[in-house]
């Protein structure tokens, strides 16, 4: 699972750093908001932990930002702020949890475990884009309320872009989160496998749900 951690003391960052890779976590760091703000709209964290306080950017302005491109990665505040109207402005923007420093590791690492476990659970829930449906227990997928039938690769594609709809997907994304792992530049495999996939989702269908965004790769979204 990747973190990602935007908090601009360099002393906090590295704790926090340590003691999640300790545990096993992929953890990334920013040390600013607007770097904070394009790592996280640019990679997929299963999880961010955001400071308040930010140069550059705040973190409740990242966090409107995250919450406005419909980006639903679990978000934990970390503020120095602890009075009441501070962490209701909080979660009231799209923060699911907070945590006031300073705080001690176990903490934090209570309240990630806590939220992944929610988003996790969240995860097993039925996925619905437009007509589309998908349920992610058993793959079984629906346009329509009709069954479509996929293959094991597609339906990860698809799921892909169901947890990650109205934003531009790039190949190396779809290779990364797919296929585990990043192709050579020259392989169309994944331009083969969004058209079997198109061929099933959108044929027939009155409208189309992946398009092509020229030279950088695929979205999933209504037609205008
Ligand atoms: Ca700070």
């Amino acid at each position: 699972m990747k973190v990602l951690v935007i908090e601009d003391e360099k002393k906090v960052a590295s704790f926090i750093k340590r003691g999640l890779e300790e545990e096993k976590f992929e953890v990334q760091t920013a040390l600013d908001g607007e770097e904070g703000l394009s790592m996280a709209l640019t990679n997929n964290y299963g999880l961010i932990i955001l400071d308040w306080m930010l140069p550059k950017r705040d973190g409740i302005n990242i966090l409107k930002e995250l919450r406005a491109q419909k980006h639903i990665t679990p978000v934990l505040m970390l503020t120095a702020k602890n009075s009441v109207e501070d962490i209701v402005t909080g979660l009231e923007t799209g923060s699911d949890d907070y945590l006031v420093k300073p705080f001690a590791f176990s903490e934090l690492l209570a309240r990630v475990r806590a939220l992944i476990r929610r988003s996790e659970m969240d995860r097993g829930a039925e996925l619905r884009f437009a007509d589309l449906k998908i349920d992610p227990v058993t793959h079984k997928v629906w346009r329509n309320e009709e069954e479509i039938d996929l293959t094991a690769k597609e339906y990860g594609l698809l799921e892909y872009f169901m947890r990650n709809p109205n934003q531009v997907l790039t190949r190396n994304m779809i290779a990364d989160h797919v296929w585990d792992y990043t192709f050579d530049s020259f392989t169309n495999i994944i331009d083969v496998y969004v058209n079997y996939l198109r061929k099933k989702i959108d044929k027939g269908a009155p409208s189309k749900l992946i398009h092509t965004v020229r030279g950088v790769g695929y979205i999933l979204k209504e037609e205008n």
